[in-house]
């Protein structure tokens, strides 16, 4: 098949490029490099910098294209908090300039990534893709709008769209950035070099923590599963773990002795989040594969930022 990635060369979609250049089939990948790394690409890929707001662009990348996976997007939430506008101008506008080059073009099925962010806070765990969303953070409105055109602009000219709500993803290679940067990454880092953990809120707050390499599983799966147009599919392991247990996770696999600080007043987010997962193991046969414990350890092993300097 020929695919368009756009977020190339991002944590996810570089894992994804690689792993469909890997089974032949051809790639092209779209990034402006805003926090992406072409490096981390095979040389397999046809690589080309730009915006996702560059409509010519799109145009000619498109074209013979079959499935286009679209990635590309500001993702720190904290971040979206100072910059509402740039969330918006990427997230959503650049997905509402894909789907009208798409359009232009005609391509049979867009797959988007969106983020389990759009549900906030939900009581009833795990979380279905029937829940109402509940965006806490300009983030997670701008991958719920995101997904509203993506399934109506599909919808209106014949293609095919899937929608995959992504859970806390890590693994090697995750953009790390000074501030703000994601949970795990930064407490392997910390905790490898003896440093600080710093937790946010009272520790107790769960998430779902999804290994890269199962992230791509279900987005592979969803690139020719039938009868998936307009599908809304959580993507998750579909274990609950308290960011406590993550500070005693990322101890074990490190063999650190960080100092843990709690810092119970910032915002620590959903208090609980955890996928349900019998959508995707039915349209998608899919099936999350890597325990946490393993996770943690294969991106230690693979990511030399992260290891004891
Ligand atoms: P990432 O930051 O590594 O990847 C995003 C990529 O998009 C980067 O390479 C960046 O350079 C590129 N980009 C940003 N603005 C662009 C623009 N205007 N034009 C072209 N490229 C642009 O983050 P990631 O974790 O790989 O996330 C990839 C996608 O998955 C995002 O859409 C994100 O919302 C979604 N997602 C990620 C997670 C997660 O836990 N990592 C969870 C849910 C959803």
């Amino acid at each position: 098949m020929h695919f368009l990635i756009t977020g190339a060369a991002g944590f996810l979609g570089s894992a994804l490029a690689n792993r469909l250049v890997n089974e032949n089939h051809t790639v092209r990948g779209l990034d402006d490099l805003s926090t992406g790394d072409p490096a981390a690409l095979s040389s397999e890929v046809h690589f080309t910098r730009g915006d996702v707001n560059d409509r010519p662009k799109l145009w000619t990348l498109l074209q013979g294209v079959d499935c286009v996976y679209h990635l590309a997007a500001r993702v720190l939430v904290p971040e979206s908090l100072l910059y509402p506008r740039e969330y918006n101008q990427v997230n959503v506008g650049g997905t509402v300039t894909l789907m009208e080059a798409m359009r232009d073009v005609g391509v049979r099925r867009v797959i988007f990534i969106s983020s389990g962010a759009i549900y906030g806070e939900r009581l009833d765990q795990p979380i279905s893709e029937t829940a109402t969303p509940a965006p806490r953070s300009p983030y997670a409105v701008s991958k719920l709008a995101a997904e509203y055109y993506v399934r109506t602009i599909a919808a209106l000219w014949g293609m095919e769209s899937v929608c995959l709500r992504v859970f806390n993803a890590y693994g090697p290679g995750q953009h790390l950035p000074p501030v703000h940067a994601p949970v795990i990454p930064n407490f392997l880092r910390q905790a490898s070099s003896n440093g600080t953990l710093v937790v946010h809120g009272s520790g107790l707050q769960t998430r779902d923590y999804i290994y890269v390499d199962d992230v791509v599983d279900a987005m592979r799966a969803a690139a020719t599963a039938e009868a998936v147009d307009q599908a809304v599919i959580n993507v998750g392991s579909g274990v609950e773990t308290s960011v406590r247990d993550l500070v005693r996770l990322a101890m074990t696999v490190t063999g650190g002795q960080p100092e843990v600080v709690y810092n119970p007043r910032s915002d620590n987010g959903p208090s609980r989040m955890c996928a349900d997962l019998g959508l995707a193991a039915k349209v998608l046969n899919f099936q999350p594969k890597t325990p946490l414990e393993t996770g943690l350890r294969l991106t230690l092993e693979q990511d030399s930022r992260l290891q004891r300097k």
